[in-house]
């Protein structure tokens, strides 16, 4: 297994904008690396260019300089809108990816139903999503993601949209299945202590353009100790680094 996961090299995105005459440059020179097995979050005031970051190493967009090393062999996403289908099943969703690398019905089923399991659903697997809460549905979007067994699992701020109480749930469980299964995760975070709580390491970025300010590295032991007065001075130091 190589050592990095990911390797940004100066990477700059500009885009042209239609209705105006300059150039807007979203990232400038933006360079960080994602160890393999680390858990990395990617924290920034909104606009810094979070996501279009996350696209690019997706391998969604190219950057318009530097260049982007991804040595994942099995890449899974999920959304902060979950980015479900809404004519499918539980089920279905979740087997998706794997009908798609034409896996057998009755493999994809028992591989689905190991993966929704894992997120707590098991009896849900025939609902469709507009009949499950926020949470549910998001655990549906992680479900989906295990499921094609990534070694690399990008998240684009994938509690954002549920409250408070769901999203501490989903974050407990979220950590419990890094561990589980080993897999490299980038996730995009606008919140400190969620950072915290979830990281390895975090990036800090800064808007305008979007560039990494400082890097922290988090040794504090697992499961994070969400009161403890070391987990309180590094969501201040962190906190002190963002500009709001
Ligand atoms: P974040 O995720 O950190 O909130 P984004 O990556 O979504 O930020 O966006 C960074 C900046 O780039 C924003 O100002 C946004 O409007 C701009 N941007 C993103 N995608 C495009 C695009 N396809 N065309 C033009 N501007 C874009
Ligand atoms: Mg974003």
């Amino acid at each position: 297994m190589k050592t990095e996961m990911i390797i940004v090299n100066k990477v700059s995105q500009i885009f042209k904008v239609p209705e105006e005459r300059n150039k807007f440059t979203a990232l400038h020179d933006v360079s960080f690396q994602v160890p393999a097995g680390q858990f990395v979050s990617l924290i920034g005031p909104s606009g810094c260019g979070k996501s279009t970051l996350l696209r690019a190493i997706a391998g969604l967009d190219k950057p318009s300089h530097g260049t982007i090393e991804n040595n994942a062999k099995t890449l899974a996403m999920v959304f902060q809108n979950f980015a479900l289908f809404p004519w499918l099943t539980v089920l279905d969703n979740v087997a998706f990816g794997l009908k798609m690398s034409g896996v057998s019905k009755e493999e994809r089923k028992n591989r689905a139903m190991v993966h929704i399991n894992d997120v707590g659903l098991t009896g849900f697997e025939n609902k469709h999503p507009h009949e499950l809460s926020g949470g549910m549905r998001q655990r549906v979007g992680i479900a989906r993601a295990l499921t094609v067994s990534p070694d690399l699992l990008l998240m684009d701020e994938p509690f954002s949209s549920l409250d408070e109480f769901t999203a501490e749930k989903l974050r407990a469980d979220l950590a419990r299945l890094w561990e589980k299964y080993k897999m490299t995760v980038l996730m995009v975070t606008h919140l400190v202590t969620e950072a915290v709580e979830l990281s390895d390491t975090v990036v800090i970025m800064s808007a305008r353009p979007g560039t990494v300010k400082k890097t922290v590295h988090i040794t504090l032991p697992r499961p994070r100790a969400k009161r403890s007065q070391e987990y309180y001075d590094l969501v201040d130091q962190i906190t002190a680094e963002i500009d709001h």
